[in-house]
Parts: structure tokens; C-alpha cells; sequence
């Protein structure tokens, strides 16, 4: 069974996430604001947790940040607010996806099941035989461990970072497109969500990259997509 915790201090969303999430059989949780939020994860141990950005008590953006503190749980942003530097924020801090409101329950569930399925262990069924492990002077990827070395330490990655390094190591070499980066990491119905891919290889960028700002592995194809580079 999945559990879900839903954060939002809208009482008529809460009912209609509820109703329609158990109707779909999630267990679900629900905080009406972020403390409460903060504390029921620690004590149920969600496996993907919704998140109103606007909540009475604190930003939802502290929320997201008080969770990756202690753990990689999918989150699925819910945002009233246009602006694109918010949710870019929002994915900065560590969300995996957002939803615009007003939203359709349809999308939200699709998002959802997206965000649990790009969680879940692959289970090698992809050609995890083949090359394992990728060595750059600055980090090694071993693609069979989900592990990631840098300096003798492990990096910390989150499940959709790794999912994007894991698709762009794979390619070494090659451009993948961000049509094709889009769908593989976050499903079928994305396509467009470039800014997505900016704020996360941004991230893998600060992680992995000797120097960000010029990037050695991780580079950018203007308008068109990715590559690495060993
Ligand atoms: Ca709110």
C-alpha cells in the first residue's frame, strides 16, 4: 500500500484529495500546516507527500527543506502561485514536481503515481549489465549500486537526480533531447517542462562538476538538450 501525506490547510482540497486517493486505495495522512506536517512524516513515513506551498504557519518551500534534511520521499508541490521562480524554488529546494491550482484530480493522481514510480528501486530489467560503472577524473557512477563517488564519498542524490544522471550516463556521448529527458525521468505526458531540466542539472551540476559554472561533464546543447561527457 502507498501512503501519502497531504499538506494543505484548505479544508474543501483536503476532502477531495482524501476521497479520491482512498478510493484508489492510498492510506493517507493529512497535516493542515507545516509543523504538523514535519512531524507526521517523521512518525509515518510517507512514500510521497503533496505539499501546499501556502501554508498557514510557514512557506512550504521550509517544508520541503525540513524534509530532504532526513529523507528522499517524493514531493508533489502544490502551487496557487504563477511565477515561475517560485516553483523553480520549490524544485531548487528539493520538490520532484508541481501542480498548478486550480488542478485537475486526474493530472494531480497521474503526477503522483509518476513521482512513486521514478522512487522505486528498477530492478535491473534495462540493461543494468552492461557498462556499471562510469569514471571521470572528478567522480565515479556505478549504475548497478545507484551509487555515486566523489572524493571517496558517496553523493547524496535525490531519486529524480539520480534518475536524470542515470539516463544522461547511459548516453555518454550522445545528445539526449529534452523531449527524451523529460519522458524518461518524469513520464509520458511530459514534454515541454524545460525548466525542469535546467533546475536539476543545475543541481547534479553543483554536485558533480569540479567548477558549476563550466561544465565539463554535464553540457548543455542550447535548445536542444543534454550530454555528458566522461
Ligand atoms: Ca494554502
Amino acid at each position: 500500500m502507498t501512503r501519502v501525506l497531504v499538506v494543505e490547510d484548505e479544508p474543501q482540497i483536503v476532502r477531495a484529495l482524501v476521497i479520491n486517493l482512498k478510493a484508489r486505495k492510498y492510506e493517507v495522512d493529512a497535516a493542515p500546516d507545516g509543523a504538523s506536517a514535519l512531524q507526521l512524516a517523521a512518525a509515518r513515513h510517507p512514500d510521497v507527500v503533496v505539499l501546499d506551498l501556502g501554508l498557514p504557519d510557514m512557506d512550504g518551500v521550509e517544508v520541503i527543506r525540513g524534509l530532504r534534511g532526513w529523507t528522499r520521499v517524493p514531493i508533489l508541490v502544490l502551487s496557487a502561485r504563477h511565477t515561475s521562480d517560485e516553483k523553480v524554488e520549490a524544485l531548487d529546494a528539493g520538490a520532484d514536481d508541481y501542480v498548478t491550482k486550480p488542478f485537475g484530480m486526474d493530472e494531480l493522481l497521474a503526477r503522483l503515481r509518476a513521482a512513486v514510480r521514478r522512487a522505486e528501486p528498477v530492478g535491473g530489467a534495462d540493461g543494468a549489465d552492461d557498462v556499471v560503472v562510469v569514471e571521470t577524473e572528478g567522480f565515479t557512477v556505478d549504475l548497478a549500486a545507484k551509487k555515486v563517488n566523489r572524493d571517496g564519498r558517496d553523493v547524496r542524490l535525490t531519486p529524480t537526480e539520480w534518475h536524470l544522471l542515470e539516463v544522461l550516463v547511459r548516453n555518454t556521448g550522445r545528445l539526449v533531447s529534452q523531449k527524451q529527458l523529460l519522458q524518461e525521468v518524469w513520464g509520458p505526458s511530459y514534454g515541454t517542462e524545460t525548466n525542469y531540466l535546467r533546475v536539476y542539472m543545475a543541481q547534479l551540476r553543483r554536485k558533480l562538476e569540479l567548477d558549476p559554472s563550466h561544465p565539463r561533464h554535464f553540457i548543455t546543447e542550447p535548445g536542444m538538450g543534454y550530454r555528458f561527457e566522461r
